[in-house]
């Protein structure tokens, strides 16, 4: 379990699919929101080095939230834009 990677996936009418992978250890000791910022972060890099501005500009209105468990081996950890 020390080394598992925890993947972070956004569903979005837009951007579903796009993913994020960190260590586990390191995603349980932060806070949800600080992931959601660091995701962000890296779509803004991502889309940046791609030129695909208006991907770039959509992160600004993506109200994300973190819909799974974290510590749940081996699944995939969904980050959505839904209303609950
Ligand atoms: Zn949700």
């Amino acid at each position: 379990m020390d080394n598992q990677i925890k993947t972070f996936q956004i569903s979005d009418n837009i951007y579903w699919g796009y993913q994020y992978k960190i260590p586990l250890l390191y995603a349980l000791s932060i806070s949800n929101q600080t992931i959601i910022d660091e995701i962000k972060k890296d779509m803004e890099n991502f889309f940046n080095t791609h030129n695909l501005e208006y991907l770039k500009k959509g992160i600004d209105n993506l109200d994300l939230h973190i819909c799974g468990d974290i510590a749940k081996d081996n699944s995939v950890v969904y980050v959505c834009t839904h209303d609950h």
